[in-house]
């Protein structure tokens, strides 16, 4: 199984803004506009993703809203796959499935069209997002993916808070992949 080098993780790593106090003091943003505007490091994370995946045998992949999309559609593309978006409720246009999940103060809640990933039973999807902090939304979307009979193989995530408990509770669902932890 292909893991990012030393080399690759210094480049990702060096291109991430951090953001204090954003959207709400205390909070330390991970801003990935700069990742997405350096044209190296957009490139060597595609490439691994791409190497890493290309081996998994995926027949969709899924991308949560909205950071999750901007990756997503990028690797499904160069894997040769289709991509999914789960998105916010209520921005979907066909029949959905959807699932709520808690937040620091109220519920929020993703959907998916019932038929995204095919009349087959079993299509292996991976997930992905920008970074995991509770895994709430993660965990919503997994369980989507699982609930219209497609199997999410694995989560993938560029950044990883690893001070929050969010990739323990995910990994008793699925396998979780991070390329960069922050702890
Ligand atoms: P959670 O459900 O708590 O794991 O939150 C994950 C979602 O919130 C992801 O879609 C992230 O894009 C966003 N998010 C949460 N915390 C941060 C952060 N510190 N920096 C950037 N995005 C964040």
């Amino acid at each position: 199984m292909i893991t990012l080098s030393q080399t690759e993780r210094t480049i990702i790593e060096a291109s991430i803004r951090d953001i204090k106090d954003f959207p709400k003091p205390g909070i330390i943003f991970k801003d990935i506009t700069t990742l997405l505007n350096n044209k190296e490091a957009y490139s060597v994370l595609m490439n691994h993703l791409h190497q890493r995946y290309k081996e998994y045998d995926l027949d969709y992949i899924a991308g949560i809203d909205a950071r999750g999309f901007i990756f997503g559609a990028a690797l499904a593309q160069m894997l040769g796959i289709g991509f999914v978006p789960i998105r916010k409720a209520g921005k979907l246009p066909y029949t959905t499935i959807s699932q709520k999940y808690a937040l620091e103060y109220g519920v929020d809640e993703i959907e998916v069209h019932i038929d995204a990933f095919g009349d087959q039973k079993g299509a292996r999807v991976l997930l992905i997002d920008d970074l995991i902090a509770t895994g709430g939304t993660a965990n919503a979307a997994a369980t989507l993916i699982n609930q219209t009979g497609a199997v999410c193989v694995e989560c993938c995530f560029i950044i990883a808070l690893n001070f929050l408990d969010g990739i323990k509770k995910l990994q008793e669902k699925t396998e979780v992949y991070s390329l960069i932890e922050v702890n």
